[in-house]
């Protein structure tokens, strides 16, 4: 009976009766499809009702996507070889309507025939005032329409090469017709188990596809796609609860077994302030991994200034309490720098050796550090990505952080693998660049933790949008706040594409801080990527120790630096960065008690994405909120750090709209592993087939 390798949806799409060689190479350049399966799950993106016919009278400047029908009037090219374009009028009894095409403009010019009644479908627009219709599909009224198979037409994504060699999408939808006609329920089985079929009222897979592309009602298209949607979440979840579950079942893991003196002598002597809640749950969280046997893989998240540094410091203490060193990395230099100089603050009574590993730190230095940490000598390890560089190497190493960094990606944690026999735990954070669905989807292997609380006492910071003109005002702002003995930063755009210039800028923008801020009274640091790592780094430190009063930057200190006593951040041009830049760069104030303020400074002009990411700054301070703005304006393909995600490759869900189906997909997927982890019981048999069948072998051999 096994007939899985002469599946015919594996056949080459060329075998299906109309495709042929010349169409199923142009199938597979244009879109992708190689095989029967790829083009039964080539969706269309919109239906057309067939019954509906607009009078050509009846369109009007609130007139979408029409159907019309008519008479084809005339049809002519015109224009000169660059400006061609064909130019035909339609009519029915109630008017003319104008039609144009501006590419493949001979194919077309051929196809037509005046005098013939057609069926035009397009969307209209207007020019010089006269409605249109660009690119419309044209279909000959024939009498073989009269008995169309379906109510809703398909309509398939297409590129105007296919319109052109006649593989438009009403040519398409003729081949899909010709592929369903020939497979059968059994091509295509159930692969979810009846309980949840059942549960979730799913209509069967085969109903699923064949209403899909021909659905005989709205409602029909809906349950079809209400089906896929669900199982392709469904099954992406799964497959990452698999990969999970090998990991923890074959992954060894360092046993934190104890809390020792390191940890009890901080906590009780030396922590300064009371933990949140979160931070207590979380901790909990990761000690219980540290029991468990198994190797740690947790993403952490928690929104800027939620103090993810303090955990990140408990969970190394328990690691030195257990005899293992730790290492934490940071982005950059400067925060690398600035974890190592608070971590040794706080550890400075107690017997804990840390070091600092950078790019910069050289020769005799860099040796010195290297052979302590073969030697055991040294307990933490901070610094950048330097640390996991091939000749490190640690006499035992039990955890690895990684701060601020979603993009510690899996190719990452694959070179801590060879830092010991065992693989170290792995504790990854991250402020929250990424909504909770990206992130399930995206990193949804990992075990996930969460800071959803602020240390007490927090003022949220006020955000407000002002134009250049107002830049006396924000001075003055800014002096007032500086008479207070607070600190300001100031930052600049540092765009790739126009580095040169913004350095200009940034220089310019100086100079102009130092005529409206002067020496004596007033000092300004200043921060940026080309400086020398000490010159950096004594700005930086003469800002900290309040020295100066300002600090003039480019996104160098984006993320994670620290300094709890400024309040004020203006960001100049800030229609140039991204929400979650944004939000990064204000979570730079309001670390203190003291009340904050965030100003996007921008010019009088105004794209509308950039005004809607001004509007979200001000309207809110939860990275969440923000997060999900970033998406809805982006899309997912471009939220950084998941661009090569191939979680991300769904052909119908979309994060955004259907975050709800996706929560539920996952749930249910996580239940069903914790209940049934090998898929052994026959309720799930179909469903392990068909992940067999997807990935070639049993679903946890190839996906890791
Ligand atoms: P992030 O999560 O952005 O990395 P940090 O770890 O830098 O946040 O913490 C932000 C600030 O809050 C720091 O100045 C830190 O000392 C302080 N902080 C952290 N936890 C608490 C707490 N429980 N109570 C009061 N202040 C805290
Ligand atoms: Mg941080």
């Amino acid at each position: 009976m096994s007939k899985r390798n002469d599946n015919i949806l594996s056949s080459p799409v060329e075998y299906l009766k109309g495709v042929g060689p010349q169409r199923a190479e142009l199938l597979k350049k244009e879109l992708g499809i190689f095989t029967f399966k790829d083009l039964l799950e080539h969706f269309p993106y919109r239906h057309i009702d067939k019954t509906v016919i607009t009078p050509i009278r009846d369109i009007g400047p609130d007139t979408d996507w029409v159907q019309v029908s008519g008479r084809l009037k005339s049809c002519e090219v015109i224009g000169d070889k660059r400006a061609k374009r064909l130019v035909a009028e339609i009519a029915d009894a109630t008017g003319n309507l104008e039609l144009v095409w501006f590419q493949g403009v001979n194919w077309i010019h051929k196809s037509l025939s005046v005098g013939q009644v057609y069926l035009v479908y397009g969307k209209v627009s207007y020019f010089n005032g006269e409605a249109q219709i660009s690119h419309p599909e044209m279909e000959p009224v024939s009498p073989e329409l009269k008995d169309a198979r379906s109510f809703l037409e398909p309509v398939y994504p297409s590129t105007e090469k296919l319109k052109a060699r006649g593989l438009g999408g009403r040519q398409q939808a003729k081949l899909t017709h010709t592929l369903l006609t020939i497979i059968r329920e059994t091509d295509v089985p159930e692969n979810l188990p009846a309980s949840m079929v059942k549960m979730l009222k799913l209509i069967p897979r085969y109903n699923a596809f064949s209403s899909i592309h021909f659905p005989a009602s709205p409602a029909a298209y809906d349950e079809a796609v209400k089906r896929l949607k669900f199982e392709e979440l469904f099954i992406a979840q799964l497959r990452m609860g698999l990969v999970k579950i090998q990991r923890h079942r074959f992954s060894k893991g360092m046993v934190f077994g104890q809390v020792g003196d390191l940890f009890n002598t901080f906590y009780s002597n030396y922590l300064p302030f009371e933990l949140t809640g979160a931070q207590k749950k979380v901790i909990k969280e990761i000690r219980k991994d540290f029991g468990s046997g198994r190797q740690m893989n947790r993403l952490l998240q928690g929104d800027v200034g939620s103090g993810k540094t303090i955990v990140a410091l408990l969970c190394m203490l328990l690691a030195a309490d257990n005899g293992f060193q730790s290492c934490l990395m940071a982005p950059t230099e400067i925060l690398a720098r600035q974890h190592f100089q608070s971590l040794s603050n706080l550890l400075r009574d107690m017997h804990v050796n840390i070091g600092l590993l950078t790019g910069s730190v050289k020769n005799a230095e860099r040796k010195k550090i290297l052979s302590d940490l073969r030697d055991g000598e040294i307990d933490i390890l901070v610094g950048t990505h330097a640390v996991i560089e091939d000749n490190v190497e640690f006499k035992n190493l039990g955890l690895a952080v990684a701060d601020e960094q979603h993009r510690f990606g899996v190719a990452q944690r694959a070179k801590l693998w060879t830092k010991a026999v065992i693989p170290p735990h792995v504790l990854v954070m991250t402020a929250t660049p990424i909504p909770r669905t990206l992130a399930m989807t995206a990193y949804g292997d990992l075990d996930y933790s969460i800071i959803d609380e602020l240390p007490p006492n927090r003022k949220p910071i006020q955000t407000v949008h002002r134009y250049d003109h107002s830049r006396p005002q924000v001075m003055d702002f800014i002096r007032s706040e500086i008479s207070s003995g607070r600190q300001a930063y100031v930052i600049f755009p540092l765009i790739e594409e126009s580095e040169k210039l913004d350095y200009e800028n940034l220089f310019k923008g100086y100079e102009n801080m130092k005529a409206w801020f002067p020496e004596p009274k007033y000092y300004i640091s200043m921060v940026h990527g080309k400086q020398a790592n000490d010159v950096r780094e004594t700005n930086m430190q003469r800002f900290r120790d309040k020295d100066t009063q300002i600090m003039v930057a480019t996104t160098v200190i984006e993320v994670g630096v620290d300094i709890p006593n400024a309040t004020v951040m203006v960001i100049e041009s800030a229609e140039k960065f991204g929400l979650s830049q944004l939000h990064q760069l204000r979570g730079r104030v309001g670390r203190g008690a003291e009340k904050s303020f965030c100003i996007l400074l921008t010019g009088p002009k105004l794209g509308k994405e950039a005004r809607e990411r001004l509007k979200t700054m001000v309207s809110t301070n939860d990275g969440f909120k923000i997060a999900e703005k970033d998406l809805e304006l982006r899309g997912p393909g471009e939220i950084e750090g998941t661009r090569q995600s191939g979680a991300l490759n769904l052909k119908l869900a979309d994060l955004l709209q259907d975050k709800q189906l996706l929560e539920n997909a996952r749930n249910l997927a996580f239940d069903l592993l914790d209940k049934d982890p090998d898929l052994s019981s026959p309720e799930n048999y179909s469903t392990k087939e068909y992940l067999r069948l997807l990935t070639g072998k049993t679903p946890w051999s190839k996906i890791s």
